[in-house]
């Protein structure tokens, strides 16, 4: 029988040579030659920085994409064990063109390290904060009752409006951002890019109507997708359009019945 590789035991940014030690051996009292201990130390470092380069974004130190990524994927299958609501914010710096155009790259540069600290000062721990992309950011809010949601939101757009960004050269500047968000749906297994397409729908909403705003889904306005339809109704489907919208329905009533209780 094939032996189990590492990574389906140990993720990557958790190993700890001792557990290597333990893999390669299935001893953990396996002996290393004298060397090797001598150098586990720094190839523990070594570990770790690469690591830490892997999973952040090295401008403005947040997560990168790669590891939102994951949390995103982690929080989905949460949601669909606990059912506690989580939400996902898409922050994008309005007109942040402008701000390179008039003030140069530099300045840009100092502006999304500005917005990035801001972020990551307006949230849980629990929460991640991550660069999604050239001015864009995402942030994942597990566990994150809608009242509390809106806040977080309201809050980073207040906190990144009232920010000066000072320039070594010339006036500080100011910049606002835009933010969509949108619940993962409680009571089906959803996919990242289905609930990061949400969100940013709502996003979209928000520079549409203006910039400088929070618009985020209700939890009422969530539809379900094909794709999502399937992944839970998908053995019953078997050309039974009409079954799985019923069922579909049913699901979400009972879904709305359950948060009113
Ligand atoms: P909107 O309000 O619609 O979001 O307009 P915008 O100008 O913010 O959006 P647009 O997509 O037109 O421009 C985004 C700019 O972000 C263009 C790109 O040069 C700049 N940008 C992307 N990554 C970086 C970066 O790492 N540093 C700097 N300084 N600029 C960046
Ligand atoms: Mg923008
Ligand atoms: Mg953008």
């Amino acid at each position: 029988m094939a032996s189990p590789k590492p990574e389906s035991l140990v993720a990557l940014e958790q190993l700890r040579l001792d557990d290597a030690r333990a893999l390669l051996g299935r001893d953990s009292t396996l002996a290393l030659p004298a060397s090797v201990e001598y150098a586990l130390p720094y190839l523990q470092q070594v570990i770790d920085g690469l690591c830490e380069l892997s999973l952040k974004d090295p401008l403005t130190g947040l997560s990168n994409r790669r590891h939102f990524r994951a949390v995103l994927d982690r929080t989905i299958d949460m949601v669909a064990r606990s059912g506690e609501p989580a939400l996902l914010l898409m922050v994008d710096i309005d007109h942040f063109k402008v701000v390179n155009d008039t003030h140069g790259h530099l300045a840009g540069d100092l502006v999304l390290q500005a917005v990035a600290q801001a972020l990551a000062k307006c949230v849980r721990t629990m929460d991640t904060v991550a660069r999604y992309g050239g001015e864009e950011f995402a942030v994942v809010l597990p566990n994150c009752q809608a009242f509390f949601g809106i806040a977080v939101a309201e809050r980073i757009r207040q906190t990144i409006e009232d920010m000066q960004v000072p320039q070594p050269l010339g006036q500080a500047l100011n910049v606002s951002v835009s933010i969509g968000g949108a619940y993962a749906p409680e009571w089906i297994r959803s996919t990242a890019a289905l609930w990061t397409e949400r969100a940013d729908l709502q996003l979209y909403r928000a520079k549409n109507e203006g910039r400088n705003r929070v618009v985020l889904d209700t939890q009422a306005e969530i539809f379900v997708s094909a794709e999502e339809k399937n992944m839970l109704f998908g053995h019953l489907a078997l050309g039974e359009p009409a079954w799985i919208e019923a069922a579909s329905g049913e699901a979400s009533a009972n879904a709305t019945a359950q948060r009113a209780n």
